[in-house]
């Protein structure tokens, strides 16, 4: 591994001026970062560590909503009072990604940057990967690509975003909050992701040195019935296949309002606008939710070995949003790492 400079941020000025540097990186939890640098993926020439900040806290906002400080990590956002009562579909969506020791280290900002687990990508004696080295080809376009995306590619990459936290973040409609040498901005969640298009290496919407500060959830009507689905390889320690972040609201048994987002199928969340749309005013029955698994795989694009997604989608929708109209007021929808695995599942009533 190449060698590099350490040093801890004092202020989140201070942070932003030192990784203006030349091949300086923020570091976190370092639960992504580490490994691409132990496998030669990332060489920054320095590290400018946040974790001295002390930029972990959850609050509630003036007009209801919820922040999290960027340093908070995902056991303490899943395991938080106000995320467990006002959006459980977040916990239920952290608890499904990763392990106990990793979400004790992993945190809310690094999340949303962590990289895509292409094997092409974490692995440099591939030689073709546009992410990793600008203009060297895709080897997954006509390689091993089962896990790879259907939406949003192009033909430079069709590596798919790992987070499960974001699928939920961008069903609750989440803000991002940023500083960076310029100030202070806010980016919706659906703008911080970039698809590849010709430019594969630029994960995001981020200009240079900018800073995550936190998440803003607004206020949320979906905490009666929402749902979190992951389908996976293997039960536990496993990124998706697909997955879906349901939020409804029922009013007397007809959908009100819905969002509704995949993971596993894109570079970034992708929600499903034209599926939302019909489903409003319509029952939440199974003849409603077969209409929005319908319009849900519309504009797929499908590679060699991962058509089996389309209708992996189609099942993963109707299956969350079952399980999502099924009312949990009365529940305690509160699942901690300790009662919890990883499958992020739990048997309805
Ligand atoms: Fe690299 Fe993207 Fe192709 Fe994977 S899909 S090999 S990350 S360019």
């Amino acid at each position: 591994m190449k060698t590099f400079d350490h040093r801890h941020a004092t202020s989140v000025d201070d942070a932003i001026e030192a990784v203006s540097a030349p091949g300086a990186a923020f570091l976190a939890g370092g639960t992504n970062l580490l490994d691409l640098m132990k496998g030669g993926v990332a060489a920054p020439t320095a590290l400018v560590d946040l974790r001295r900040l002390d930029r972990t806290s959850i609050s509630v906002l003036p007009g209801g909503g919820v922040f999290v400080e960027a340093g908070a990590t995902n056991s303490a956002m899943a395991n938080h009072e106000l995320i467990r009562t006002r959006y459980p579909l977040l916990s239920q969506a952290i608890l499904s990604g990763a392990t106990t020791q990793l979400r004790n280290m992993a945190t809310a900002g690094g999340n949303l940057l962590q990289r895509t687990r292409c094997p092409y990508f974490m692995e440099t004696s591939f030689a073709a990967c546009n992410k990793r080295d600008p203009g060297s080809g895709c080897g997954a376009l006509h390689g091993f690509n089962r896990e790879h995306a259907l939406f949003g590619v192009s033909d430079a990459c069709v590596a798919v975003h790992p987070s499960d936290m974001a699928v939920a973040l961008s069903a609750l409609n989440t803000v991002v909050h940023v500083q960076g040498p310029n100030g202070q901005r806010v980016i919706p969640l659906d703008r911080f992701f970039a698809l590849p298009g010709d430019t594969p290496s630029v994960d995001n919407t981020l200009a240079p040195a900018e800073l995550i500060l936190g998440i803003e959830l607004p206020p949320s009507d979906f905490a009666d019935h929402s749902w979190y689905l992951k389908v996976r390889d293997r039960h536990s320690y496993a990124f998706a296949l697909v997955s879906v972040a349901v939020g409804l609201q029922l009013e007397g048994g007809i959908i009100s309002s819905v969002a509704l987002a995949l993971g596993g199928v894109s570079a970034m969340p992708w929600r499903l606008a034209a599926a939302e749309s019909a489903l409003v005013g319509l029952p939440a029955v199974r003849r409603s939710f077969d209409i929005a698994a319908r319009l849900a795989t519309e504009g797929a694009r499908p590679l060699s070995q991962n058509g089996y997604k389309v209708d992996l989608i189609r099942h993963s929708v109707v299956a969350a949003l079952t399980s999502a109209a099924i009312d949990r007021s009365v529940e305690d929808t509160a699942p901690d790492d300790t009662a919890t695995d990883d499958s992020g599942t739990k048997e309805k009533p």
